[in-house]
């Protein structure tokens, strides 16, 4: 064989591997983008995670199929054009998949009137809603390999390889090459994509990316097949129908590539409308602001009666409707017990409404206020000024853009008066691990020996299971424990829980309280001794009591994970 042979078969078959490297980096970008969509939308990261990888390798199983049509396929032109029409539907799904997705509730309803799904828990009729969507791009991914294969194999024989032999070494680099595109496609994905360029455009890099490496490959196989001679130049036979026919499909797939590249720019030019349309559908409409930061999906709305309101990955976190009671409550029981509160610490928090509760008291001289993610603080620090009344720019604010657990763990100054957490519920693993025993140790060692802990509890009244267990959680750490319940008109019926080794909240007198207010200056809308006292009253309820046998320690091992449809 000629060495010029060698090498256009070699260049060939190198252009079919990195076509493999980039579907096996684009599949698992997607599964991670999937996944992290997917999260928001069920509220449970593992939950997602197990979904998204199971429907991904059950959609994979399509490659059966593919794998017989591909022996079946005598034409390699048309083995190929398979292959680049495949990238492109591949393209589509993988622009349009996502936002699908946000629909799936809607789709889960009307599903769950369906005989077939009854008798099944809401729940599962989404899981299986969102399963089936999510199969699109696996079943359509789960064609390349075996099609790549059988091209590579053919590249083989024309080279006078024994094609049956090399089986082994075929398949192996195939499936290398796929597997380190997938490894690199997560962690970029995960590290890179999504930070910088958010979830809308990281779908649409990763679609353009898969079409572009059909189109590659498309391309090259043209050129292969004639530096070969295994197709003759269209025109040259002397039958004007053959010539025409075979002019007509040696220039099909170009003609079939352009369309679709046109449809494609199309949605590509509409994909802003797309995404904003299926968020602005999610979140009940006026959408005024939408992103992914590093960690999470920020939004924020604005309601009637609510107000500007955020939202993080799907979760309501404040309104304007709800800022004076929500904050108020959290932070006023456990600063007036304080008999001079000076040094505070608040973890989470970073749309500023409890940081700006806290600079009320006038013993206060400073807070050191550790927020994850910089981008909320951004956000509220435009759209939630009547929240935060700037409380960032305060000199007595400290702002630190960190993990609140490392800060905590690492944390070797002064010690604080009072912490606060003011954190999601524990719906995914890492807010969770905030609420665990072992957090809870970390905090009291930041903790003065009269100092107070208090965090958000969660709704007691739709998760009372979630707010006695960080109940029997604080009690494994602090020897003075208790609960308070409020209203707060969006959430509902909510609580807080306190910890400390010496302060006792719930022993302060109303007139004691009043008095404190007035002496530090703070005004407040609803917090005073009465509200005080009743909702310390309150959480001695049968309800609370009965949850409380199903409660247990969370930890890092076994974290507490508050389900939503539960
Ligand atoms: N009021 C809210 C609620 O009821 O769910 C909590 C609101 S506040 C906006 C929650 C903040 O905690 C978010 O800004 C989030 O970025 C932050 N956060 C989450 N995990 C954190 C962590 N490990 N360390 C510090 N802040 C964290």
């Amino acid at each position: 064989m000629s060495e010029a042979i060698k090498g256009i078969s070699k260049r060939y078959r190198r252009v079919i591997l990195l076509f493999m490297f980039f579907t096996g980096l684009c599949s698992f970008g997607y599964e991670v983008l999937l996944e992290r969509a997917v999260g928001i939308l069920i509220g449970s990261s593992s939950v997602a995670m197990g979904l998204i990888i199971s429907t991904f390798i059950m959609g994979y199983l399509s490659s059966f199929y593919f794998g017989k049509l591909a022996d079946r396929t005598k034409s390699k032109r048309k083995l190929v054009t398979m292959l680049a029409m495949l990238e492109c539907l591949i393209c589509v799904a993988l622009v349009l998949v996502i936002p699908i997705t946000r629909y799936s509730l809607f789709i889960a309803d009307y599903l769950s009137y369906f005989i077939f799904f009854y008798y099944l828990d809401y729940y599962y009729v989404l899981l299986i809603t969102i399963g089936l969507i999510a199969l699109i791009v696996p079943l359509l991914m789960g064609a390349e390999i075996p099609i790549a294969m059988k091209l590579m194999a053919w590249v083989d024989k024309e080279e006078g390889h024994d094609t049956y032999g090399d089986v082994g070494k075929i398949s192996g680099k195939i499936f290398t090459v796929d597997s380190l595109g997938a490894g690199l496609g997560g962690l970029l994905t995960a590290l890179f994509f999504i930070p910088f360029l958010g979830r809308t455009y990281t779908s649409l890099l990763l679609a353009l990316t898969t079409l572009c490496a059909g189109m590659i490959l498309l391309f090259t196989h043209q050129w292969y097949v004639r530096q070969m001679g295994l197709d003759p130049l269209p025109g040259n036979g002397k039958d004007k129908k053959a010539n025409y026919l075979r002019r007509k499909r040696a220039t099909a797939p170009y003609k079939i590539a352009v369309v679709i590249l046109f449809v494609i720019l199309l949605i590509v030019a509409n994909i802003s409308e797309i995404e904003n349309r299926s968020i602005d559908r999610f979140y009940g409409g006026n959408v005024r602001f939408h992103m992914d930061s590093k960690y999470q999906e920020i939004v924020i709305t604005e309601h009637e009666p609510e107000g500007v309101t955020l939202y993080l990955n799907g979760q309501l976190q404040i309104s304007e409707l709800d800022d004076a009671m929500y904050h108020e409550f959290l932070i006023h029981p456990a600063l007036v017990t304080h008999p001079a509160p000076r040094k505070v610490l608040v973890i989470g928090g970073g749309d500023g409404g409890a940081v700006e509760e806290i600079l009320k008291h006038d013993t206060v001289v400073e807070i050191t206020f550790v927020e994850l993610d910089i981008e909320v603080i951004n956000v509220c620090k435009k759209y939630l000024k009547s929240i935060n009344n700037n409380c960032f720019d305060d000199p007595r604010v400290d702002v630190k853009i960190t993990d609140g657990r490392i800060f905590v763990r690492d944390y070797k100054g002064e010690k604080f008066d009072v912490v606060v957490g003011d954190l999601p519920d524990p719906d995914t693993e890492a807010v969770a691990m905030l609420y665990t025993t072992e957090f809870f140790g970390d905090v009291k060692n930041v903790l003065k020996e009269d100092g107070i802990f208090v965090l958000q509890s969660c709704s007691w009244f739709e998760y009372p299971k979630i707010t006695m267990s960080v109940v029997e959680t604080l009690h494994s750490v602090f020897s003075e424990v208790d609960l308070y319940l409020y209203n707060v008109w969006t959430y509902g019926p909510w609580s807080s829980a306190v910890g400390s080794s010496k302060l006792v909240p719930r022993s302060m007198s109303p007139k004691d309280i009043d008095a404190i207010l007035e002496e530090r200056t703070v005004t407040t809308e609803y917090y005073n001794g009465d509200t005080h006292n009743a909702s310390f009253f309150m959480s001695k309820n049968p309800f609370l009591e009965s949850a409380r046998k199903d409660a247990r320690i969370s930890t890092i091992d076994r974290p507490i994970l508050q389900n939503p449809w539960e």
